[in-house]
């Protein structure tokens, strides 16, 4: 039997997600920022470490946003194939929420209809949805809000398989020295790894939603990922770039099964305020 969801619910919880993302720092994200200011060498690092928090405090109270750039939002749809949605189409019902929750949170617009023309759209929509079908009757949205400052400076490579651990190793390093402060740091390490093209940079933005006090359940992953985040650390750029030790606050990496002849690999680079909040229907 198809569950019912009408498309007017979906656009008042996107609605709500944009500005819950947007103003409230999640709890792991929060506490990480705390933590590392007390473990901070550098003393101006420890300085900006403790204002982020602060900034974060301000913007949990009221409706001011944790950044200026409220970034393009993205959207994950997870969607179990015995629902039925009706009223109107999800994307657009999606958008619609965008378009309120963008407005009535006072939130920056950000995006351009057209990449060449570049006219500002004014409500920023389109979104960038991403769907996933499961089975089953669930629905659940992730609204991620993702700063340019920081998707500027993600990259892809497609590496030939014989450069296996160390060229990826070497591949995620470099992109982040070479990002030094602009992505905002301390900053999130989505990777993708293995797929397509296309499938490692959409597992590396999805590697982004997990918690950075969550560990991988892979332990060979989990291992990796402590690997480069202490590598990331030693670059010594340190929050806002002005040096220190806390350069990354976590290492989040997603594999999928690939080609015989490739070894794609996708590092996203979340910025401090690395954005998103969840629900149900
Ligand atoms: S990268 Fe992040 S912290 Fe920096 S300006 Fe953009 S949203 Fe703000």
């Amino acid at each position: 039997m198809m569950r019912q969801i009408n498309t007017d619910k979906v656009t008042d919880l996107v609605e709500k997600l944009c500005i819950e993302a947007n103003c409230n720092l999640t709890d792991d994200i929060y506490t990480c920022l705390k933590d590392c200011g007390k473990k901070e060498k550098s003393v101006l690092g420890k300085s900006i470490l403790n204002t982020l928090v602060e900034n974060a405090d301000i913007a949990r109270r009221g409706t001011d946003p944790i950044c200026q750039d409220t970034g393009m939002t993205v959207v994950f749809v997870t969607m179990g194939q015995d629902v039925h949605i009706e009223g109107g189409f999800l994307e657009d019902a999606i958008n619609e929420g965008v378009r309120r929750g963008y407005e009535k949170g006072y939130l920056r617009k950000s995006v351009v209809k057209d990449p060449l023309d570049r006219v500002n759209t004014k409500d920023n929509t389109p979104a960038i949805i991403h769907y996933e079908l499961v089975p089953g009757d669930k629905f659940h949205i992730t609204v991620a809000p993702k700063g340019f400052g920081s998707e500027n400076m993600s990259r892809l490579i497609m590496l030939k398989p014989s450069q296996g651990l160390p060229g990826i190793k070497d591949f995620v390093i470099n992109t982040i020295s070479e990002a030094g402060a602009n992505p905002c740091p301390p900053i999130i390490v989505g990777i993708g790894i293995g797929g397509t093209m296309e499938r490692a940079a959409y597992l590396s933005k999805k590697a982004l939603l997990r918690p950075v006090n969550e560990k991988n359940s892979r332990p060979d992953l989990a291992e990796l990922e402590a690997e480069l985040l202490d590598s990331i650390n030693a670059l010594g750029i340190g929050p806002a770039g002005f040096g220190g030790t806390t350069t990354a606050l976590s290492v989040s990496i997603l594999t999928n099964a690939t080609h015989i002849a490739g070894l794609p690999v996708s590092v996203n680079i979340g910025c401090h305020a690395t954005r998103h909040a969840e629900g149900d229907l």
